[in-house]
């Protein structure tokens, strides 16, 4: 692997040129009619390959670079020069998968180990926030297997639903830490007027295939709820209210003597469920 910063231009410049070069290769052989859509396919694929090396080649050139200061290669407790090894790292980003390789420190006194490079740039989560943000946009608008579909066909980024899940989860954690360090957010939704709140979860059922193969599958609930007199003159048709609809009380809403009106529904079902 590369690590001057002369020789790593180099080598992005020429795989720019010949990507470059490519591009007239791939117009000058279209078939009528079809030179724009045969470029915007050849990009897609190989203009994200190039980005990707970009972004792996100018990230080890940084690495190297943190690496050689002078902080990096003691011990931050007792100062000694430590033992060191190179491992290597396969990080998600928005670009794809990138393969980084780092210096291991181990200091013998301490018995402690680092890597210098993954605290100072950003390495210790193994994914980047741009990928953690489409990753939690998907999950939030599909179930996990759908989003690792999707993810897949739009960005040509592989992850695995139980991965997806698992960023899913780290992300609502970070959410929900958030809150807690901002009460206004939620004073301000509590305070807010309107006649509806909405709240949706994940989670997983425990089903049998016609196969007698029993397994976990995913599925998401929603639940809307809204004043008991909206929804007795607006909120729902009424041959779906006895049977999707259940009324609780409420302490809050006991002095109007009003109730909560409260539906749950499936949002989206895993299309296995379907079956
Ligand atoms: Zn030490």
């Amino acid at each position: 692997m590369p690590t001057s910063s002369s020789l790593v231009r180099d080598i992005l410049v020429e795989r720019l040129e010949a990507l470059l070069h490519d591009c007239e290769l791939v117009m000058d052989t279209s078939a009528h009619g079809q030179a724009f859509h045969d470029l915007d396919d050849f990009l897609y694929t190989e203009g994200r390959k190039f980005t990707q090396e970009i972004l792996q080649q100018k990230f080890q050139e940084r690495i190297e670079k943190t690496e050689n200061a002078d902080e990096a290669k003691q011990c931050p407790h007792c100062k000694k020069k430590q033992v060191q090894h190179k491992k290597s790292k396969t990080i998600a980003s928005a670009h794809g998968h990138i393969t980084l390789r780092r210096r291991y420190r181990r200091c013998s006194q301490c018995k402690e180990h680092f890597f210098p490079a993954d605290a100072t740039l950003g390495l210790t989560a193994g994914y980047s926030s741009g990928l953690k943000r489409l990753a939690a946009r998907c999950c939030g608008l599909w179930s996990y297997r759908l989003s690792e579909e999707n993810l897949q066909e739009f960005l040509g980024i592989h992850l695995s639903y139980t991965t997806l899940g698992k960023i899913a989860g780290h992300t609502a954690e970070e959410i929900s830490a958030r809150l807690q360090n901002n009460p206004d957010v939620r004073h301000d939704f509590q305070k807010a007027k309107g006649d509806i709140e909405f709240y949706a979860d994940g989670t997983f059922v425990h089903i049998r295939n016609d196969d007698g193969k029993a397994e976990w599958r995913e599925f998401k609930v929603g639940a809307y709820v809204v004043k008991w007199s909206h929804y007795l003159t607006k909120a729902c048709p009424a041959s779906n209210r006895l049977k999707l609809w259940t009324q609780i009380p409420t302490s809050a809403l006991k002095a109007s003597n009003d109730k909560l009106a409260v539906r749950i529904m499936p949002l989206q079902f895993d299309p296995q469920l379907a079956k």
